[in-house]
């Protein structure tokens, strides 16, 4: 039986994901090999992992492959040369992969790299799945501008905000309190903070519920993560932070609550697997199976929850305070951290010294405004810079 016939919200669609080889890139196509009937691939692109882009191509047979890294070029096309799929490389290439006709996007490169290509695939005016929460941090207004313009469908993936938007009355915004985005506290949730000034990057990529790349597995432990989480949600759902509460809940089961002014609160659980998310927004509006693990309460027994600890995670403050002052506030704060995080993956700083170049570096810089994506690209370079000088100097 053709799929429309078995399900008639369920059209056959073309998509491209920007950021293929990532974890939410083999995710999306993991659940797109369970539906073959249902997706065609029109462009993958990475940035150097070619070997693992090149096996892709091999199987989900893109139009079009693209590698961010000029000199993994050769390599891609030798080892894709007698296949029908077109090879480029470096970063217009991937802005064109994302300027090309696919149905859906998944916008999952790490980053505020992430910027043109996800602004090409919106300016489409198609579907667009976000997990690339930074472009949101870092460009929130242009960004919603440019989907507003282009009449896109912008689709969250974070887990958080996937599960906001499968509760939220879009109908009647005004019913709705606050929503409630859930934290599972990362891999240091009880430590003190003595012990947290000497934790390695293993202990901190190691997180205990969700497997996910390096740098948000960072994020997760300075409890960044949820500060970059209350920007993104603040964009996608128009709350100003005293409409939003951040909940420490150690299980990750709840993954997120939307609280009604009739005092209903309604909420998405589900194992912490982004495969389910992605399902979610890879069937929408209809729902697609997931190869998931299905939630058994009476296995799990009890749900807790604790309010965040600002003093011992003062990353999650500083993105409230980003917030709070506005301008390119938000810009230079994604921009420092990704600085920091790096500098704290090489070794160079230590875990604490992540909210502190943060912190010094928006001391240093705000007043900034941003109106364009130009003036974006500006204070993210002025704020890498400064945040660099401050992690060699730290
Ligand atoms: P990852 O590091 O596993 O993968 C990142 C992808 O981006 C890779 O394909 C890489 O090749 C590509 N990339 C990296 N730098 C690039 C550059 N300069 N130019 C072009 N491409 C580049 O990251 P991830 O964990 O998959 O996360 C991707 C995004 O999704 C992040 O913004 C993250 O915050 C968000 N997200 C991830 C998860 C998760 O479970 N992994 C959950 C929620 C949100
Ligand atoms: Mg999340």
């Amino acid at each position: 039986m053709a799929v429309e016939e078995r399900n008639p919200q369920i059209i056959p669609r073309s998509v491209s994901i920007l950021g293929s080889t990532g974890s939410i890139g083999c995710n999306t196509l993991e659940i797109i090999q369970h539906h073959a009937d249902i997706f065609t691939i029109e462009a993958l692109t990475a940035y150097s992992n070619v070997e693992r882009l090149v096996g892709q191509v091999k199987r989900f047979k893109p139009k079009l492959a693209v590698i961010g890294d000029h000199k993994k070029y050769q390599t891609l096309k030798e080892a894709l040369s007698g296949t029908t799929t077109c090879v480029a490389a470096g970063r217009e290439a991937i802005v064109e992969a994302a300027s090309r006709p696919a149905d859906w996007t998944m916008a999952a490169i790490v980053g505020a790299a992430g910027l043109e290509p996800t602004f090409a695939a919106i300016r489409r005016g198609k579907v667009v799945a976000l997990a690339n929460k930074e472009c949101l941090v870092s460009a929130g207004n242009i960004m919603m501008e440019e989907v507003r313009a282009a009449g896109t469908t912008l689709l969250p993936v974070d887990s958080e905000h996937n599960a906001i938007f499968q509760v939220f009355d879009f109908e009647s915004p005004e019913s709705i309190e606050k929503i409630i985005l859930t934290a599972s506290g990362g891999p240091f949730r009880d430590m003190d903070r003595l012990v947290m000034a000497h934790v390695t990057p293993a202990q901190a990529v190691a997180h205990p519920n969700w497997n996910m790349g390096a740098k948000i597995s960072v994020d997760s432990a300075t409890l960044m993560n949820k500060g970059l989480e209350l920007i993104e949600a603040h964009y996608l759902f128009g709350l100003g932070t005293a409409q939003i509460e951040i909940l420490i809940h150690p299980q990750s089961v709840i993954h997120s609550m939307v609280a009604y002014v009739d005092g209903s609160v309604l909420a998405q659980l589900g194992a912490p697997d982004m495969r389910t998310p992605i399902a979610h927004v890879l069937g929408w509006p209809a729902r697609i199976s997931a190869p998931t693990t299905k939630l058994d309460f009476a296995k799990i027994g009890q749900l807790t929850f604790e309010p965040p600890d600002l003093n011992r995670f003062p990353a999650m403050r500083l993105a409230s305070q980003a917030l709070a002052s506005g301008g390119g506030a938000p810009t230079i704060l994604n921009a420092a951290n990704e600085v920091a995080v790096q500098g704290f993956l090489s070794g160079a700083i230590g875990f604490l010294d992540i909210a502190l170049v943060v912190e010094k570096t928006l001391d240093k810089l705000q007043g900034d405004s941003v109106g364009s994506l130009c003036d974006v690209r500006r204070v993210d370079l002025l704020s890498r810079c400064t945040a660099q000088g401050f992690v060699e100097t730290a």
